[in-house]
This record gives C-alpha cells, structure tokens and sequence, in this order.
C-alpha cells in the first residue's frame, strides 16, 4: 500500500524548448484547430440533418448496403498475406489519449465510416436504434426535443456510440443506470468470419453479449446498437453544495450526496436523478445533483434559469466553483445544455489549451467557436509533444468502489497533486457471466452504502490536469505515478479506462481485467488471428510490421491455451 501521507520530495526542474512549444500551443490552436474544428462541426451538422431528413426505411436500406460491404471486404481478406484487421478510421480521429500506434503497422482496413445515422427511434419500446458512429451531441439533438435521452449520455458531444460500447461510457445517471454498455439492449455484430449476429441478454449470442464492453472492438465489428431510452423534461434541477475539509471530508460529503444512509438505493425520493462531484483543492469542493424538472416548474417566480449552453456563459467547472463562495445555490439548466455542460471547456482542459479562454472577452468574442475538436488538436500536436504529454499530463480514470473515494482522493493528492478532480458514481452490476470489470467478489454480503444485492456501487475518479508540482517547476515523473495508480488500482479491485496511456504489462493487464469470458468468445468467434488481443491493442509504443506478425502468431498459440470457461 501507498504511503499517503508522506508529502513526496521533489526536485526543481529547469524549463525546457518542450515546456515553451507547449505554453505557447494556443497560437496553433486559434489560427488553425479552432477554425478547423467549426468547419468540420457545421459539415457533420449538415449530415445529420441530411440523415434526419431521411425515412426510416430509407436510412435501413443503407445500412443494409453497408452492412454487406463490410461481410465481404471481411470475406475477402487473406489471413495469409493480409495484416489483422482495424477500423480504416484516422488513430487521430478517435477522443481517446491512448497511442494508436497498432494502425502504423501493416493491418487490414474496413471502413465503418458510413455508420453513422441513427436508425430508429422506438417510442413504444423506448430504444434507440444507432449506428456505431452516431455522437452524443448528435443524439440529444434528435431525442431531447421529444423530452426522450438515452439512460446514459456522455457529456462530450463527440463521444460515439461505438466507442462508448467498446470502451466505456459514463455520465451523471450511471449510479442508477450503470455504463453506458449496461443501458444497451442488444448489438448487431459482424463477425470474423463476416456473419451478421445479433447479440442479447438471453439469446444464444448472451456470452458475446456479455464480452463486447471493455474488448476495444477485437471481438467483431458493431454495426448497431439498441441502447435503453428513458423520458425526460426539459430542465434539469441543480442543487450545487459547497464542501470544505479535508480529503476524506470531501469524499464523505460527496457519498451522502447521492447514497441515503437507510440503504433505501433504489428508492427515487431518495436519490436524485444526476450526480456528480467537484474537488478544486485538497480541502474544497463542491457537490452537484440534479432531477429534471418540467419547464412550468422552472419558469416559475423566483426560479433562477441559467441557459448553460450559450457561447458565452462562464465555462461550467469555473460556475460551479462559486458555490465556495456565495454557498449552497438551486438552479434550472435546460436539460440538453445540462448533458453537454462539460463539452466547451472539455472539462477544465480547456484552461491549459487557451489559458486565455475563460475570460469574459474571449468567451463573447470567440467562445461560439469553442471547443477545439480534441481530434485535430492530436492530429497537429506531433510525436514530441505527444510525448511529452504522456509523461507530463494526465489523463486518466480510476474506476473504484465508492467507499474507497477518500482513499483514492488522498493517493491522488499524493502522487499526482491536481485538481479539479471529477467524482462520477457508476453502478457496476453482477452478470451472470464473468465480465472484464465487475463487482468485488462478495460485496452482497458487506451491504456498504450504495450497493444492492444485484449491483455494487463504484465512482469514476476522473484525474485530467497537469499535476500541480509541474505548474510549481519540478520534477515529476508520469510514468512513474501512472504506473503506481495502475498498481494501486489492483490492489483495490478497481479498473483504469482503457483509452488512456497505460504502462502495464500483460501480466498485469489481466491481473486488472478478467479474461476468461473475453478468451472464450476470442475463440469461440474466431477472433484470434483476425483481431489484435485488447491488452496488444491497448498497448503503449510503436509496432512495426515484425512484432504485429509475432503478436499474431504468439495469438494463434494462445488459441490453444484459451481454453472454454464452464459458465
Ligand atoms: C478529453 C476526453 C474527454 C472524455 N470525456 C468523456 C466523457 O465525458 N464521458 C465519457 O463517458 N467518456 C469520456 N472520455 C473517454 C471516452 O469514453 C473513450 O475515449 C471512449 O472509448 C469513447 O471514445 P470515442 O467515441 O472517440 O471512441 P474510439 O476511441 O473511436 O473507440 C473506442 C474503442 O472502441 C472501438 N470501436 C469503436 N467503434 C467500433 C465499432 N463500430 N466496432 C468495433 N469496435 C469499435 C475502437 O476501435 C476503440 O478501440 C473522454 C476521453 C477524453 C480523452
């Protein structure tokens, strides 16, 4: 275990060209990636509302098309000659930090691109039926006007629904609903071999159903989804409450905002509808619930509105900040404006992008321009800087069981020292299988505040800054501290997302992840020798053509060891 309570010694550290290139970033980023990133947004914008336009019909028989062009470029490749088979999409594009570095190396492209409409929306069922590219922003655009969202909405408009499935998804709902891959009903897969299956909870595809989240797309193409939708209204009610103490303070605080002491979890009286937690230092932060209110509630005398979404608004971290000053405060927030609150600022990494761009001048002069999209700021950072982020940026998420928030606040504060750290609770429920993440084995027995007997309740601790000592000019090692949070997640029983830098080992990756149920379906789907293994694809650094073709042959021996779960 991690002596927290040791302060760590750290040297001065002389400023480097690297330090300079990257405090002077912003200069690229207006001239170049924020007039880019509005161009791309208004020509998607056009496409869906092209995609809206469509039939239903219409928008099924392309997908139908596309569909079958997938099966038979699969079809058609040679496991002799060809590379294992990727995504034909830019490793740029994608939100995630980690290197896509697999896609230098010879591969077998398919383009899932055309993926991209929202096929059905299904009142009477409540499901949504998207293609694997369909964005959140686009999403809440077409449901929230017929008060309908999905159970689980990711705050960034650019996060896909594929990704989301693959990786992992989360947002303020999460402590009823679970990720975003448990609000989902069912996937149409095309297999290695080019098959079409459509995978349940309860059909004969129930272990591929079970072994899709976590597996980064090396199990098959997703080509749909039908995600769970909920109805909503039009506002969403926040109550934003101010917490000073220490850091087990804070957390404590931040636990009883959404956990009610009875143990009454599933009782919506008790639990607010949207939650979510602030840490700004390490002895204040502020707490937020939310519960949709109907716009007559919030139009009503005396109600403050705050329309969120406005270019120019104070960005939503620095807003909920003033709590600590002027005390507990209640506000209606239009529900869409609420979703993609984070979405301008990109949580609070758009003060480091444009140090600049939380004043009020830039915000009423360019802030409808906002945010850069984090896809062409990768695409114009370059190796160094990349680099240089890896070791001198953090992002990452630590997925822990919620009652050990207060220790996971003091070993970040002692490893990492940044803030505003994010606190998002997610329920991770039991399956009747074993999945890549899961709940403690035996929680059901320790009844601690928040778990119920079917799910354990967890929290996304969301580390996104760069660490305080590197702002005060020393030394500050993030390979180091990143592998120490990858151990400590271990030892804890907790889980680190996949789409950030990871320096773990195979050894330890499957220590983090269980992989029983995921080799199974690698074997049994003929994965093997088609899809790169999540951990080789997850993997820091580059691959060449050599290691992609002893990788996929120390695969294909593994095959054998892959044995069968007995379920
Ligand atoms: C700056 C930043 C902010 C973030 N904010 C949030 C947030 O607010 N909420 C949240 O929940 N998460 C957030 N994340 C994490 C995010 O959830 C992950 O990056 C997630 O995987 C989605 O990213 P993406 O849509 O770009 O998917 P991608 O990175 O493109 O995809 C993720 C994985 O899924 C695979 N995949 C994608 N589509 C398919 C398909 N059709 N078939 C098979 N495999 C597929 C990809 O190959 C890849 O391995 C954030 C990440 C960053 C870096």
């Amino acid at each position: 275990m991690a002596d927290t309570n040791t302060p760590l010694l750290r040297r001065k550290k002389k400023k480097d060209w690297m330090d300079w290139a990257v405090q002077f970033r912003w200069i690229l980023v207006i001239t170049v990636v924020l007039p880019i990133s509005l161009a791309f947004d208004i020509w998607a914008e056009f496409g869906n509302w092209w995609s809206a336009r469509k039939s239903e019909k219409q928008r099924q028989k392309e997908h139908d098309k596309h569909v079958e062009e997938v099966a038979k470029r699969l079809k058609s490749r040679d496991p002799a000659k060809d590379g294992l088979v990727c995504t034909a999409r830019k490793p740029w594009i994608a939100v995630g930090m980690r290197n896509v570095d697999y896609k230098r190396a010879r591969h077998f492209e398919v383009d899932l691109a055309p993926f991209r409409q929202v096929l059905e929306i299904d009142e009477e069922n409540m499901v949504a039926r998207c293609e694997p590219l369909v964005t959140m922003g686009q999403i809440t655009r077409m449901t929230v006007p017929r008060n309908l969202a999905l159970a689980v909405v990711a705050e960034l408009d650019d996060l896909t629904v594929g990704g989301l499935i693959n990786g992992y998804g989360i947002e303020g709902s999460s402590h009823i609903y679970g990720l975003f891959a448990d609000t989902v009903v069912w996937y149409e897969i095309i297999l290695a071999d080019g098959r079409l299956v459509k995978a349940t909870r309860d059909n004969e595809y129930q272990d591929l159903f079970y072994a899709i989240p976590w597996s980064q797309g090396t199990l098959g193409f997703l080509v749909a989804a039908g995600i769970k939708l909920i109805r909503i209204k039009e506002y969403m009610r926040v109550t934003y409450t101010p917490v000073v103490g220490t850091l087990r303070d804070l957390g404590q605080a931040y636990l009883d905002s959404f956990i009610p002491r009875d143990g009454d979890q599933d009782n919506p009286e008790k639990v607010p509808e949207f939650v979510e937690g602030m840490v700004y230092s390490d002895d204040q932060g502020v707490m937020m619930t939310g519960r949709y209110a109907s716009k007559k509630e919030a139009k009503q005398k005396g109600n403050v509105i705050n329309n969120q979404g406005y270019w120019f608004k104070k960005w939503f971290y620095q807003h909920a900040q003033t709590a600590l000053k002027k005390g507990e405060f209640v506000e209606y927030i239009p529900t869409r404006d609420y979703y993609h609150r984070h979405t301008r600022c990109l949580y609070w990494e758009g003060k480091l992008i444009l140090p600049f761009g939380d004043q009020a001048w830039f915000r009423y002069l360019f802030g409808w321009m906002m945010p850069p999209k984090v896809s062409f700021l990768k695409a114009t950072q370059g190796e160094a800087i990349r680099n240089y982020y890896h070791e001198r940026h953090i992002i990452q998420d630590m997925l822990i069981p919620a009652y050990k928030v207060p220790d996971a606040l003091e070993f970040s504060h002692q490893e990492f020292e940044l803030y505003p750290i994010w606190l998002c609770p997610h329920r991770l429920f039991k399956a009747p299988v074993k999945t890549m993440i899961g709940p403690e084995p035996g929680f059901e027995y320790a009844e601690r505040p928040g778990d119920t007997p079917y799910a354990q309740m967890f929290t996304d601790v969301g580390l996104y800054y760069t660490p305080n000592p590197i702002f005060r000019g020393e030394e500050f090692d993030g390979i180091a501290a990143c592998k120490k949070l990858e151990q400590w997640l271990i030892d804890n029983n907790s889980f680190q997302a996949q789409y950030a830098v990871s320096e773990l080992n195979e050894q330890d990756f499957w220590r983090m992840f269980d992989a029983s149920l995921y080799n199974k379906c690698r074997v049994k789907y003929k994965a093997i020798g088609t899809f790169m293994s999540v951990y080789y694809k997850s993997k820091k650094g580059k691959k060449t053509e050599k290691e992609v073709r002893e990788e996929e042959s120390k695969t294909l021996e593994d095959a054998d060891v892959e044995k069968p779960m007995t379920d």
